[in-house]
């Protein structure tokens, strides 16, 4: 008793940055530590009033801007009606049947079904475990430089033996093949309870598959009674320049992933399918699969309120046409490529210190880049989609000038 308050005096003592670095768990020995207070928009502003533009949406999550007005009266809204009420699936919430069917509103007829859960991980894991139990069979195949997620399941299907091998034993019966390439779908046989796949990769560095790749992979999961999932937890609701990626090629999966921006700044996941597959979780065991937070009702208000404001905004229209100009500005010697769709674009130098060194310049000239965990070579343009044709120009203006200084 004799040192209460002691602590507190001390602790003011401290910066933020450093009660950060003392009191939260650290990902790595080298965080960026900038200080950011407030968000609006496209834009971030750190402690002390620097303002810095967001060219990433704290990784594909902010497509509709931070702090959205739409999504923040949705929350408050929901905050004051009611949060939590009981684990996800026994209760009827409003909150979750407008959005469930919101979304199934603009998906196709197969994928009528929404299991909610917190994180995109999670509806990794809700995947795995659907498709074992729908087809009686354990073999998976994921794709080399594949990113799902940091849990045990979604680690087990990552394609980079970097990230995984310290924490070995994982999930056995998964084989990984290449990326857009066709002789590797013999792979896919009656055995095969399911293929994940990002229908556009992300921490690969942005690949694009040909049409015809994933219309053969449908084909080939048809022909096996392999379920065919796609991980849009990156490249869903609109970043792309449509709604869903899977659109581009006249494709459509039996399980849809998504997390990330459905949420508008929130945390929600959701794994998607038709009724029929998403039954199989509901017996011989009942609860097969259950989550506490699942569905959360303030997040379900969050991503109806995104949903709509990315349809009656028309934000998803002129994502073509912003991505064509960032790729149309960034031409220089040192750019080795611009890869990507709409606003999930990946800009090539030649090496991780090149690219490091003109992000970090970026940062110092208040724009917010990074790098893909499997291309390090590569920086992330992937900001809120409604960043505007000017802001574009000018983050263009600040890449180029830092490419100029630095190489
Ligand atoms: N799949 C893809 C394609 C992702 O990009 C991510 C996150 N970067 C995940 C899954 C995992 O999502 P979360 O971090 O919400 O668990």
């Amino acid at each position: 008793m004799k040192y209460v308050g002691w602590k507190p005096y001390f602790c003011s003592m401290l910066t933020q940055r450093q009660l950060f670095l003392k009191y939260n768990a650290q990902t790595s020995t080298t965080p960026l530590l900038l200080e950011f207070v407030k968000a609006k928009g496209i834009y971030m502003y750190d402690v002390d009033g620097k303002k810095y533009m967001d060219l990433i949406a704290g990784i594909g999550v902010s497509n509709v801007g931070h702090c959205h007005p739409t999504v923040v009266e949705a929350i408050k809204n929901q905050a004051e009606t009611y949060m939590h009420l009981m684990v996800y699936g026994e209760f009827v919430q409003t909150p979750q049947i407008n959005f469930a069917k919101a979304l199934a509103d603009v998906l196709p007829a197969n994928l009528n079904c929404t299991y909610f859960v917190s994180s995109g991980s999670e509806a990794i894991e809700g995947a795995m475990k659907l498709a074992k139990r729908y087809t009686n069979r354990t073999a998976i195949i994921a794709y080399k430089n594949s990113y799902h997620g940091s849990t045990h399941g979604a680690l087990s299907l990552m394609g980079n033996e970097e990230f995984k091998q310290a924490y070995r034993p994982l999930l056995p019966d998964i084989a990984f093949i290449n990326f857009n390439h066709l002789p590797d779908l013999d792979q896919i046989t009656t055995a095969t309870a399911a293929v994940f796949i990002e229908t556009i990769q992300g921490e690969a560095g942005i690949r694009v598959p040909s049409i015809g790749y994933l219309q053969a992979l449908r084909k080939k999961c048809t022909e096996t009674g392999t379920l065919l999932i796609f991980d849009e937890i990156q490249c869903g609701f609109g970043r792309t320049g449509k709604m869903f990626g899977f659109e581009h090629f006249d494709v459509v999966p039996d399980i849809l992933l998504l997390a990330k921006g459905i949420g508008g700044g929130m945390p929600i996941g959701a794994f998607i399918s038709s009724k029929e597959i998403m039954s199989v979780l509901s017996e011989n065991p009942i609860l097969g699969h259950i989550t506490t937070f699942g569905g959360h009702p303030v997040s379900c208000a969050a991503g109806l309120a995104t949903l709509n404001t990315i349809l009656t905004e028309n934000l998803v229209s002129d994502v073509e046409k912003k991505g064509q100009l960032f790729k149309t500005l960034l031409q220089h010697p040192a750019i080795k490529q611009v890869r990507g769709k709409g606003l999930m674009l990946a800009v090539e130098f030649d090496s991780y210190e090149t690219n490091k060194a003109i992000i970090d310049a970026c940062i110092v000239d208040g724009i917010i880049t990074d790098w893909f965990l499997h291309c390090s070579k590569s920086m992330r343009i992937a900001p809120p989609l409604i960043i505007t044709e000017e802001e574009i120009k000018e983050a263009c203006n600040i890449i180029l000038k830092n490419i100029d200084a630095i190489v």
